[in-house]
């Protein structure tokens, strides 16, 4: 990667961009994340001119627990090799911070990443495919123009290109270009420590989750050898909540938040079964469009398969010859998704429904009943998905059961402090 101050040269540029920079792109992608570096990877793979656009110099950080589930690594693009630091056939479970009980599988069910290399590896392949990056670079604005599209940058000038894809994160600004509408945000809060050393073989080839301390949410551990990622998630709007939360759930596991090397946050987020994927000749992919699972808040996968297709889209739409055929390619990447990641939102919701109400349920359940667990475990290792488990009649009958109308929508402050954590006596 090339070390230029963005400061000095407004934006560093990764390659070939001085003999590319004028004129209009074919495809630009806002954000270097797994949805846009696969988005442009798809784009540049059908030969287009493609500009990936980023805030941050690459590698950037990125919140996250960089846990791929078995979808992740099928979304890989062929020949990719991950930078698995680490990976986990056990999974211990805690409800409330009480007891611990652990379920193993004969084969690893998780791989943990650090998402600063994980999303560089993935540039460096769009970039392999004829992708070129201009990171320090944020954009401000986008605006139609006849057959193309302006993006103001802060540091770069005007960027034109006929398609864009945004895939800028939860926080960018394609989603409100496009209208993205949402029905669940959470506020993810995240520490990087060091393993301690008298901890190491206790958390080696396992991860940590929580459940039931706060409706909806959940806490973990992903250790990533000497470093761990640990984490809760929780419905945005009371974050003392969640901050005491986080640190209640180190405090018992003997793990010091002032030993953090990083300690951030970042918001998930999910969309309405009828939202926006475009507009005009903009697609949205991953959590620009919020694409994320809303049980676990796994979104990698997501982001993976939401751009590939959205590249694909985007690549098409670029060569189309008029509005009409524009309008069809940006259409068709709506109905994949559609056909595709939508049910497995529309399960992960059931899901969500069920466990926000019954965590004590899903605990007993997944410790006790093997099927069950089963089930969790063919599902991280991506044999099923959630949308498979509800195809189940008895599956879908139950969870609707368990979890019925819509998911709390009145902010935490309902729930009160939680119950039980840290557990008393
Ligand atoms: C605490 C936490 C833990 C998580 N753990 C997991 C996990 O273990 N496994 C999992 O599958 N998912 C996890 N997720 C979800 C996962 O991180 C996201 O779903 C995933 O990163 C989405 O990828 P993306 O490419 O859509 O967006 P991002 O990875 O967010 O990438 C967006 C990019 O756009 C750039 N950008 C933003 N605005 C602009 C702008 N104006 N101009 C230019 N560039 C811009 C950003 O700098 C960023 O690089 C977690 C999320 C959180 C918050």
């Amino acid at each position: 990667m090339q070390n230029v101050d963005p400061n000095e040269l407004g934006g560093a540029c990764y390659v070939r961009c001085m003999a590319q920079s004028t004129g209009i792109w074919d495809v630009a992608v806002i954000g270097a994340g797994p949805a846009g570096a696969m988005a442009a990877l798809a784009a540049a793979s059908q030969g287009r001119r493609v500009v990936i656009l980023e805030r941050f110099r690459i590698p950037r950080y990125k919140t996250c627990a960089g846990g791929l589930v078995g979808a992740s690594v099928n979304a890989l693009p062929a020949g990719f090799t991950a930078p698995v630091q680490a990976s986990a056939s056990s999974f211990t479970f805690s409800l409330r911070g009480g007891p611990a009980r652990t379920k193993s599988s004969a084969v690893p069910l998780i791989r943990l990443v650090r998402r600063d290399e994980f999303d560089a590896l993935l540039v460096d392949a769009a970039v392999a495919a004829g992708a070129v990056v201009y990171d320090g670079t944020i954009v401000t604005n986008l605006a139609a123009e006849d057959d193309a599209m302006r993006m103001t940058t802060r540091n770069r000038g005007d960027v034109r290109a006929r398609i864009i894809v945004g895939a800028d994160g939860s926080a960018g600004r394609s989603a409100a270009y496009v209208g993205v509408v949402l029905d669940q945000v959470d506020l993810g809060l995240e520490v990087e420590l060091v393993t301690p050393g008298d901890q190491s073989a206790h958390w080696a080839n396992r991860v940590l989750i929580d459940w039931g301390t706060i409706p909806g949410a959940y806490a973990w551990v992903f250790p990533k050898g000497d470093t761990l990622s640990a984490g809760v998630i929780a419905e945005r709007g009371n974050p003392d909540l969640t901050r005491s939360y986080l640190n209640d759930f180190l405090a018992r596991l003997g793990l010091d938040e002032r030993e953090a090397v990083v300690s951030s946050g970042h918001l998930t987020r999910c969309r309405t079964r009828d939202s926006p994927l475009y507009r005009g000749r903009v697609l949205v992919a991953g959590d620009a469009a919020g694409l994320l699972d809303p049980w676990t808040r796994e979104g990698i996968s997501f982001a993976l398969r939401s751009g590939t297709m959205a590249g694909r889209a985007a690549a098409q739409a670029s060569a189309a010859a008029s509005d009409a055929a524009v309008s069809a390619a940006v259409t068709a990447y709506a109905e994949e998704i559609s056909a595709t990641l939508a049910p497995e939102m529309s399960a992960g919701r059931l899901f969500m429904r069920a466990f926000t109400r019954h965590p004590r349920g899903f605990y007993v359940a997944v410790i006790l009943l093997p099927k069950a667990w089963d089930f969790v475990a063919r599902t991280i290792s991506g044999d099923t998905s959630f949308a498979g488990i509800t195809k189940w009649r008895l599956a879908r009958i139950l969870l609707v059961a368990l979890g019925p109308g819509t998911r709390p929508t009145d902010g935490p402050g309902r729930w009160g402090r939680s119950r039980g954590w840290p557990p008393s006596g």
